[in-house]
């Protein structure tokens, strides 16, 4: 007889909830800060050929020599820094994690935060600590050097702009906590495409600073592609954990393909980037929404009834993100991705109507 599953699976992991994605098919859909656009039929037309070229019986060049050169150049990397890629910024994660997790190894980030952080350092057996933000989600400083100097972390993760909050942290207050970390900090610019700024720069002033972006945001999702981009010393370590194909044929080729075309993906950013003033500007006019400042392709807010308003939202075939629940600063808290004009107002005018309902 072999042993019930809950003898040979880890108890923490008997215990995770699963990550849950909602079934989105036919709604309008804002919930995972995905951009909205595809690419014009010429260029999906150019990858088309280009994929039926690909041979698909081989594996993926392992190193992706040609897509990590295309990158390069389109992100602006420092010589002498080292890219390691992954299927998705998520994967990247999971790679440091798995390398810095030592016995009693923390992993640290600020709260509210992107899930994974603390996800993965369950998986991964790591200590996870989360240090809150401030009630305007500012980063509380003098409360991360404290705890950074009590818990000794690992690793912290910093995203910037951050997710679920949107909003950047001051550079200054990152670079504090790059300088008293002992060990590595990852700064995390996955909504990089919205945000005037970047820790790029800074990967030379700080030996234990790692870089990471993905193309999820910039309209390549589907294909997972993110980065991590540091010292050859810290990527050489961590590349002994990267799977040997975890990047697939088709993305290598058609990522290196689109950067090609970088026009059109700064045309989309700057769109939604457009379209963020207008959304944000259209929240704020209503009455009972507290909307917060973002830095990245979604938006924060704040209604009464937050549960009643995104059960409402998707009744009506909109979906969005409910935060409600997931942290005590995120009280009443929806989170709504920019999409298209169209799309934006047909959010909006729901909002709206049903605001106007439950009020009266
Ligand atoms: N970092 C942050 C802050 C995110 O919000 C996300 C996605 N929601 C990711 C990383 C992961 O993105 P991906 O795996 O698609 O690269």
């Amino acid at each position: 007889m072999p042993n019930s599953l809950d003898q040979v699976i880890r108890p923490e992991i008997l215990d995770l909830l699963p990550y849950h994605v909602p079934s989105s098919f036919g709604m309008v859909k804002l919930d995972a800060m995905e951009n909205p656009y595809s690419l014009p039929k010429t260029l999906r037309d150019e990858i088309a050929q280009l994929a039926a070229t690909i041979s698909l019986n081989r594996y993926p060049d392992t190193n992706a020599d040609l897509l990590k050169s295309s990158l390069r150049g389109a992100m602006e990397i420092p010589a002498g820094m080292d890219i390691m890629l992954g299927n998705g910024s998520d994967e990247i994660i999971q790679i440091v994690a798995l390398a810095l997790a030592r016995p009693g190894a923390v992993l640290m980030s600020v709260e509210p935060a992107f899930a994974m952080f603390r996800m993965i350092a369950t998986f991964t057996k790591m200590e996870y600590i989360g240090i809150p933000l401030k009630a305007n989600f500012s980063i509380d400083l003098d409360a991360m050097l404290t705890a950074i100097d009590k818990y000794q972390p690992a690793v912290i993760f910093i995203a910037y702009p951050n997710n679920p909050t949107g909003n950047l942290f001051d550079a200054e207050a990152i670079s504090r906590i790059i300088e008293s970390a002992p060990g590595v900090v990852v700064v995390d610019e996955a909504y990089h495409a919205f945000a005037d700024t970047s820790f790029m720069s800074r990967l030379t002033q700080h030996p234990n600073l790692l870089l990471m972006r993905t193309l999820s945001k910039l309209g390549l999702a589907g294909l997972r592609l993110g980065l991590l981009v540091g010292r050859p010393e810290w990527l050489t370590q961590l590349e002994k954990l990267r799977l040997p194909y975890n990047v697939g044929v088709m993305t290598q080729v058609v990522v290196r393909k689109v950067l090609q075309h970088s026009d059109i993906l700064r045309q989309q950013t700057d769109a939604i980037k457009a379209e963020r003033v207008v959304m944000s500007e259209c929240l704020e006019a209503l009455d009972g929404v507290e909307v917060f400042p973002t830095a990245a392709n979604f938006i924060l807010l704040r209604v009464n009834e937050a549960n009643q308003v995104f059960l409402e939202l998707k009744k009506r075939n909109i979906l969005i993100k409910n935060l409600d629940g997931s942290h005590p600063l995120l009280r009443n808290c929806l989170r709504v991705t920019v999409g298209t004009p169209d799309e934006n107002k047909q959010f909006l005018w729901a909002l709206q109507a049903l605001i106007t309902k439950l009020t009266n």
